[in-house]
């Protein structure tokens, strides 16, 4: 039994005056049982955050392969352990398209994380154009075994299927879409890592609320989700936590 986890992403969006919100998220997870809660602020409030955590996982959104050394603007999961961060998302499409991540770089990031004890979350998705095609399954299932580490680290992994056409833009995959991609995940995972494949979670994101958390949470093979948009504040954030606890 996989228990559901729910994981807040802020992207570039959140400042100290916020820190309030993240203060009513911890309240809201530690009441609800049974249900995993992280929450990813940028780099500059992860310090703050885990001060106000109350218990809730506070990690980052990104994290540099390397140890230390001459890597402008970057941070390392050793930097990232000394603040309590205790996860990472890594392999966003937001990354993965911005500053042009290929599958090697997102697995070097997701060895760096796991050696240092981060739980680590590698996101997969396809555009809209390769859904068109009819190459979706295939895309993920490559990026799937592209993107992550093999088997023999302690951290626990956890994979994110976001399809990018569906973040921030409101389109929700159906049921029937995130059934058909989380069972090729799992599928693809168990051929990858045997019997441990089966234990990974697999999370759905992409315009993830309140009133669609419900039905994506009962379909087969969704562990919980990313939330982009509707983490930022505890109204919104809150309802999809308890959503998931009563699944
Ligand atoms: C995300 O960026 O991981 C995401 C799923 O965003 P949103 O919920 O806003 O679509």
């Amino acid at each position: 039994m996989r228990r559901k986890l729910v994981v807040g992403n802020w992207k570039m969006n959140g400042n100290l005056h916020q820190l309030a919100e993240i203060a009513e998220i911890a309240a809201a997870a530690k009441a609800a049982a049974g249900v995993d809660v992280a929450l990813c602020p940028p780099f500059t409030l992860i310090a703050p955050a885990v001060a106000r955590s109350n218990g809730l996982a506070i990690g980052a959104q990104d994290v540099h392969p390397a140890e230390s050394g001459a890597h402008t603007g970057a941070v390392s999961a050793a930097m990232l352990k000394e603040v309590h961060a205790q996860l990472v998302i890594v392999g966003h499409s937001e990354r993965r398209a911005e500053a042009g991540e290929t599958d090697a770089q997102v697995r070097a990031k997701a060895e760096a994380a796991l050696a240092r004890g981060l739980q680590t979350i590698v996101c997969v998705g396809e555009s809209e154009a390769e859904r068109e095609a009819g190459r979706h399954v295939d895309v993920v299932t490559g990026q799937v075994k592209g993107s992550l580490p093999d088997d023999g680290h302690e951290g626990e992994m956890v994979v994110a299927y976001e399809p990018i056409w569906a973040i921030g833009t409101g389109k929700v995959a159906t049921p029937a879409d995130v059934a058909e991609m989380h069972a090729a995940i799992r599928g693809a995972l168990r051929e990858r890592l045997g019997e441990r494949g089966g234990r990974i979670r697999i999370l759905y994101g992409g315009s993830v609320k309140a009133d669609n958390a419900a039905e994506l949470f009962a379909v087969p093979d969704v562990d919980g989700a990313l939330v982009g948009g509707a983490s930022l504040t505890a109204a919104q954030f809150v309802p999809i936590v308890e959503a998931a606890a009563r699944h």
